[in-house]
């Protein structure tokens, strides 16, 4: 009896590993094909000054457009990018897409703006990550002071390898930032020795502010710590006023998340961006005309 049942079980688990196995493969195969088939867009959000409320940059995010079904989210399909090695040619493509469209809307009169990229690990192991964005930055015409590109802290245990590669990299003149700052493994050292720009504290570490003491104490710290290393630093995931006025008072700079605006589509984001431009100069016209 029980070799029976332990056979079932056996059987059982390897139903279940097959479905995963063929949902893999079959997400795989869509992904292989989605870069040509123009399935994939950027999302835009954008981060502002925490205390004026005027707007310093945005970030971009990557959305699949899977054919015929809903958009896919991206922590499944970013990791199987990564582990595909497909992130690489994607990844080009997310700093090209950025890049043009930032281009776009100074050539339609819009100001500057610096605009976020996420990078892979892979992204800084494999192919010439330096050469990819002096060529973007070059076909684009795109300043190198306007991109910034985002790492997470693991990304920076590569060894002189990688601290080779970011001197590089900033060099060019493109800023870095380090992304869910706080969660990832820390030695503050390398913030020294890589030559960051900007903090962004975790989204797990803003949830619970200002009811959270423990959160309320990392946040702070970690807006010590960026202040004290000349950093900017940004929290991301800002839902509520309590959050901005707690991370503003605190010594914050910057803001990102729904309390500003969710991810949009560039078409959303340009009037979005155009409203808030007017808004700022309603308000410093007025301003000015005060006695
Ligand atoms: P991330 O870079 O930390 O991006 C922030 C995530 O938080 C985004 O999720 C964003 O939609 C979400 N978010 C922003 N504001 C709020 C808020 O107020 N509340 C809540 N609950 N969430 C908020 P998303 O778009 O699902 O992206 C997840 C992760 O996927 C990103 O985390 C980033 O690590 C990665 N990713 C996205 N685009 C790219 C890309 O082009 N390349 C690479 N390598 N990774 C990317
Ligand atoms: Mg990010
Ligand atoms: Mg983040
Ligand atoms: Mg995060």
């Amino acid at each position: 009896r029980a070799k029976e049942l332990g056979r079932d079980q056996v059987q059982f688990y390897s139903v279940e590993l097959n479905e995963q196995a063929q949902r893999r493969l079959q997400l795989e195969g869509e992904l292989r094909h989605a870069l040509e088939r123009g399935e994939f867009e950027l999302a835009w959000q954008p981060k502002a000054d925490i205390q004026s409320g005027h707007i310093s940059g945005a970030e971009v995010l990557l959305r699949w457009q899977r054919a015929g079904q809903s958009v896919a989210t991206p922590d499944v399909f970013i990791r199987v990018l990564e582990e595909t090695g497909l992130i690489m040619p994607v990844g080009r493509w997310v700093l090209e897409q950025a890049a043009r469209q930032i281009v776009a809307w100074r050539r339609a009169g819009l100001p500057w703006l610096r605009v976020a990229v996420n990078l892979s690990a892979r992204q800084l192991r494999q192919g010439d990550l330096v050469r990819t964005v002096s060529e973007v930055l070059e076909t684009s015409g795109l300043p190198s002071a306007q991109l910034e590109l985002e790492l997470t802290e693991s990304m920076l245990m590569g060894g002189e390898q990688h601290q080779r590669l970011l001197h590089r990299l900033s060099a060019l003149g493109v800023q870095l930032a380090i992304d869910d700052f706080g969660t990832g493994w820390s030695s503050l050292s390398y913030l020294k020795r890589f030559n960051v720009d900007t903090l962004k504290i975790d989204r797990s570490f803003v949830r619970d502010t200002p009811h959270d003491p423990e959160d309320n104490a990392i946040a702070t710290a970690v807006i010590a710590l960026a202040r004290s290393l000349k950093l900017r630093v940004v929290a991301e995931g800002v839902e509520t006023p309590e959050q901005r006025r707690f991370l503003l008072d605190n010594g914050c700079d910057e803001f990102q998340g729904w309390l500003l605006s969710r991810p949009l589509s560039a078409r959303a984001f340009e009037a979005w961006w155009r409203q808030q431009l007017l808004l700022a100069s309603g308000a410093e016209v007025e301003h000015a005309t005060l006695p």
